[in-house]
């Protein structure tokens, strides 16, 4: 599915040429914004670290490469594969397009695409958290036993495909609200935050927004796993009854238990090579179980 939509994204950027569009979301989701974020936040664990652990941990030094990774190759990905759907969508489907609304001012309308984008967003994380398909591309995320900043760039190439269905509030809104870059690089940052390693819950305001110690609970090891499942807002997890709010005094522990896919942490032995291990870590959903030990 990635490999068509992305082809398809290619094909429908032609014109204007694929690779300024992709060079325009590396500078959007991945850029001197986002990193100089990163950057900040980094510092801002080291001052007030959830768990304290040292700056070259091993799960910092492999999610620092997921991070890479993300600007090189998975921001591409995702610039072609959104495209390659919106272009199908609106071909599809035109009468989505609500029109043009000249009354009402044209903040609300964005503020209505970002709400919008956070919603899909949060259905195609459910999806990934339900279907087994998506679940083997979404749990290399949810290994990360260390869990920091990084962690938000630690996801699979792959699982992007089932976050395309964003397009969707993107087209509905197409005539009435262009969602500007600046409020897209601030949602990929405040869609990142909730992975730092500090003990924020937002007070108040985490009632609202996915806090570091709200969006903790949702890499726990145990229990369930499919609460807080929110990017930005808690607001979905409210409405189907899965938002489950911290206690700040507690530091729950992140990963997945019994380590179904290797992970960086060892066990007082000599780690394995970070090189096999990316390698070994993005090919496991297509190793059979009896393959994967
Ligand atoms: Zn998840
Ligand atoms: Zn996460």
């Amino acid at each position: 599915v990635t490999g068509v939509l992305a082809w398809q994204g290619w094909v429908a950027l032609a014109g204007y040429g694929p690779l300024r569009s992709i060079g325009a979301g590396q500078w959007q989701l991945a850029g001197p914004a986002v990193l100089l974020f990163v950057l900040v936040m980094v510092t801002v664990e080291r001052q007030w670290p959830a768990q304290p652990r040292p700056l070259l941990a091993p799960g910092h030094r492999l999610d620092l490469f997921y991070l890479v990774l993300h600007g090189a190759l998975v921001v591409p990905v995702i610039v072609l594969v959104g495209k390659g759907f919106a272009t199908q969508l609106q071909h599809a489907a035109p009468w989505l397009v609500i029109p043009r609304v000249p009354q009402v001012p044209r903040a609300a309308f964005v503020i209505v695409a970002l709400l919008g984008i956070d919603a899909v967003d949060w259905l195609a994380h459910l999806a990934n958290h339900r279907l087994q398909m998506l679940w083997r591309l979404h749990a290399l995320h949810h290994s990360q036993e260390e869990l920091s900043i990084l962690t938000a760039f630690r996801t699979h190439p792959l699982v992007h495909a089932s976050y395309v269905i964003s397009a969707v509030p993107v087209l509905v809104l197409a005539a009435n609200a262009a969602t500007p870059a600046v409020l897209l690089t601030t949602y990929a940052c405040l869609g990142a935050l909730p992975h730092a390693n500090v003990r924020w819950t937002y007070g108040g305001v985490g009632r609202w927004v996915v806090s570091p110690a709200y969006h903790r609970l949702h890499h726990a090891p145990v229990g369930r796993l499919d609460v807080n499942m929110g990017t930005v807002f808690t607001v979905w997890d409210r409405l189907s009854g899965r938002a489950v709010f911290p206690v700040a005094a507690v530091v729950p522990s992140t990963g997945l238990a019994g380590r179904p896919i290797p992970v960086e942490q060892s066990d007082g032995g000599p780690g394995p090579a970070l090189g096999w291990l990316v390698f070994r870590q993005l090919a496991d959903p297509f190793l059979s179980e009896g393959s994967r030990a």
